[in-house]
């Protein structure tokens, strides 16, 4: 054993943590901690699994299913802190180990999910569930217990078991491939601008550009990267057209430029065995196996939904697209919009139609503001209140770590935020958890997580946020409180243990209170100043808001509806990944003037993992809760009415998985949602009515 390798002893993931909170001692821990604290992790796990195996007593609820919730603490604790690592701050030793835990996992977990006996304890218990006795989050536990090992396959027969494996495996090692790929594909460009080529550019762009340039070690240039927080707004504001379409065309290229990094062969071979595992388990496609477990149910009930909205929103992306050409000609330009232009020619559009341009806005919402008008909705709301930790350990210097008290000043949770881009990060913004919440044997206080990619202010400037960064902020927060809030006993069904299409609800349901009058007059305050936000700013900051949606709508819907039918149609049709692509959008009636928010090659959401693979219509079917639920506290008369606030935290943000979703919004609103109200939201009722 060589020296790095270490003992178990000096293994800091296999210690217990001395840190304040028991939070995981990000200071002492290397990358070569991992594989032996895997490896045992794995091991202690099998042993557990094989106790319940071998308990000669009859199965009960308490030795079979409890006894499954008490297994693989190890296992969890290392994961967590690894897959933290993992996105948030990796570097090519973490990125090396992660292709070989992505396969020992694999591995490990196979054998257990499809283990015959544990299976066939678990069945026996769920056939007799009524006569248990059990409480409801019991026999909703016992329930998902089932679900997930029979979807797994442990009711196969052994040769199906043997290929389902097999599948498992090569599927962990092409998830990890694609995005290991993206990364790389990211970290491989950048663009340089000279100060001639920074024309229409903000300042707190350039500023950002600079800083950008530093991190990479390019010290006193400017640059742009593919992060979408610096091409997005890039796009929007360069005058540039030639910068534009660069950028454009290295953004939409990612993982299929044919290097190293390609991604095209890993999405052919990773649908080929998506419908292979479905039709094991007897479903005719990968898309029917995954959605039986949702609230949608159906691919059909998908598809409706997706239908719904992509007619209004392409009638009004036609009409703006209009517009934009028009406002090109109207300036002497003798072109066709082009995708580059798109974003460009909104801004200009809005700019004149609204008076309004995110630049007037950014002063206004300062990273360190907005975080402040963050806790305090969820102060208003649900009680609990922050104070800021710096004795809380942490994977870089950047992380700040909050403490979350209750009501009654008990210790709730702790929040770490971990705001700015790097190039260790991969790109998008989420939350995860260091620990989850649960009291089966004591209380256990969540450790959440909010990743974000925000680009960081140059010189001593504090990072200024686009009004989208601030919904971003609000977003990953939202499903922080999903985290934190969480008060069920098991730790499988604890915060967004739920349903993919149910676990955006409480993320894009917190977005509505960022853009509410109340919270901006209070919090957005100018970052030099301290100057509020002017009224009249902010009322064309609101009128400005449903401008453009007709873009946003179709760009989102049309990377839904390729998810859809890239796991819908045989596997056979997508070989071609890129001929499938361009016939599909052909199909729809895509306009040639917008890319997909995800191109096939960088659509990480459905082949990083299979997570929400057909399941990236989730935030639309969440949204059409979300805009109905909001209208709960605007029927109140007080976006932070006691009464709806209470019965929102004691029906979706602390039951996690224990409660029926659909039971559970039904619980909190009285009533199944509307679902015209997500049109309406999005500003797409209105349209003109035909003759
Ligand atoms: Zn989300």
């Amino acid at each position: 054993m060589s020296e790095t390798q270490g003992q178990a002893h000096d293994n800091p993931l296999l210690t217990a943590w001395q840190t304040p909170h028991q939070t995981p001692p990000f200071d002492a821990i290397r990358p070569e901690h991992f594989l032996p604290a895997f490896e045992q992790a794995f091991a202690d796990h099998s042993a557990e699994i094989a106790a319940i195996t071998h308990d000669p007593a009859t199965p009960d609820f308490a030795n079979t299913i409890t006894a499954l919730e008490r297994s693989g603490t190890l296992l969890t604790r290392v994961s967590a802190v690894f897959y933290d690592l993992v996105s948030a701050h990796s570097n090519p030793a973490i990125l090396e180990i992660d292709k070989e835990v992505s396969l020992r996992m694999a591995r490990h977990w196979n054998p257990i999910l499809m283990n015959g006996v544990l299976f066939g304890r678990i069945a026996l218990l769920h056939e007799n569930r009524a006569t248990l006795g059990l409480t409801a989050e019991e026999l909703r536990l016992l329930e998902r217990t089932y679900i997930r090992f029979h979807r797994a396959g442990a009711g196969l027969s052994d040769e199906a078991k043997t290929r389902m494996a097999e599948i498992n495996e090569r599927l962990a090692h092409l998830g990890t491939s694609f995005s290991h790929h993206l990364l790389g594909d990211e970290q491989d460009w950048v663009l340089e601008l000279s100060e001639a080529d920074c024309a229409g550019l903000s300042d707190s762009f350039v500023a950002a550009a600079k800083a950008a340039a530093e991190e990479r070690g390019m010290a006193g240039k400017t640059v742009v990267t593919l992060s979408r927080s610096f091409v997005e707004p890039f796009l929007k504001t360069s005058a540039r057209r030639d910068l534009r379409e660069k950028v454009y065309k290295a953004f939409i290229a990612r993982g299929n430029n044919g290097n190293a990094n390609d991604n095209k062969a890993i999405i052919g071979e990773m649908l080929a065995l998506r419908e292979e595992s479905a039709k094991l388990l007897g479903f005719p496609t990968f898309a029917a196996y995954r959605l039986e477990d949702s609230m949608a149910k159906t691919p059909e009930a998908v598809r409706r939904l997706l239908e719904r909205v992509w007619k209004p929103a392409r009638a009004r992306a036609l009409a703006d697209r209009d517009e934009l050409q028009a406002l090109i000609a109207e300036e002497g330009g003798n072109f066709a919009l082009a995708p580059w232009d798109w974003r460009y020619y909104a801004e200009k559009l809005r700019q004149r139609k609204a008076n309004f341009d995110d630049g007037a806005i950014k002063p206004y919402l300062a990273l360190d503001h907005m975080i402040e008008a963050v806790f305090d909705c969820a102060t208003r709301l649900f009680g609990i209140t922050f104070t800021e930790r710096k004795d809380i350990p942490v994977w870089h210097p950047d992380v700040r770590v909050w403490e979350v008290r209750d009501r009654s000043g008990a210790h709730k949770a702790l929040f770490y935020g971990d705001y700015f881009a790097r190039p260790s990060k991969r790109s998008g913004a989420w939350m995860t958890s260091l620990r989850d919440q649960q009291k089966l044997d004591g209380a256990i206080a969540p450790l959440v997580i909010n990743v974000c990619n925000f680009a960081k202010g140059a010189d001593g400037e504090p990072a200024l946020l686009s009004p989208d960064d601030a919904r971003t902020l609000f977003h990953e927060f939202g499903h922080g409180l999903h985290g934190m809030l969480s008060n069920v006993t098991y730790p499988s069904l604890s915060g967004t243990a739920v349903f993919t299409d149910f676990v955006e609800l409480p993320s894009q349901l917190y977005e509505h209170w960022q853009e509410q009058p109340e919270v901006l007059q209070r919090f957005a305050r100018h970052y030099r100043t301290g100057a509020p936000l002017p009224e009249e700013l902010l009322q064309r900051f609101l009128a400005a808001r449903k401008f453009n949606q007709g873009f946003a709508t179709v760009e989102f819907v049309s990377s839904a509806l390729l998810d859809l039918e890239f796991h819908t149609r045989p596997a056979a049709a997508s070989r071609d990944v890129d001929a499938f692509e361009k016939a599909e959008l052909a199909r729809i009636g895509m306009p040639e003037e917008i890319a997909l928010r995800h191109r096939p090659t960088q659509f990480g959401h459905i082949f990083s993992g299979d997570h929400y693979a057909s399941g990236y219509y989730s935030y639309m079917w969440s949204e059409v809760m979300d805009a109905d639920a909001f209208g709960a506290f605007e029927e109140a008369g007080n976006i932070f009415d006691p009464a709806t606030a209470r019965r929102l935290h004691d029906d979706i943000y602390s039951t996690g998985g224990s409660v029926d979703p659909e039971a559970a919004y039904v619980a909190f609103r009285g009533r199944e949602p509307e679902p015209d109200a997500l049109l309406r939201r999005r500003g797409l009722l209105e349209e003109p009515k035909a003759a």
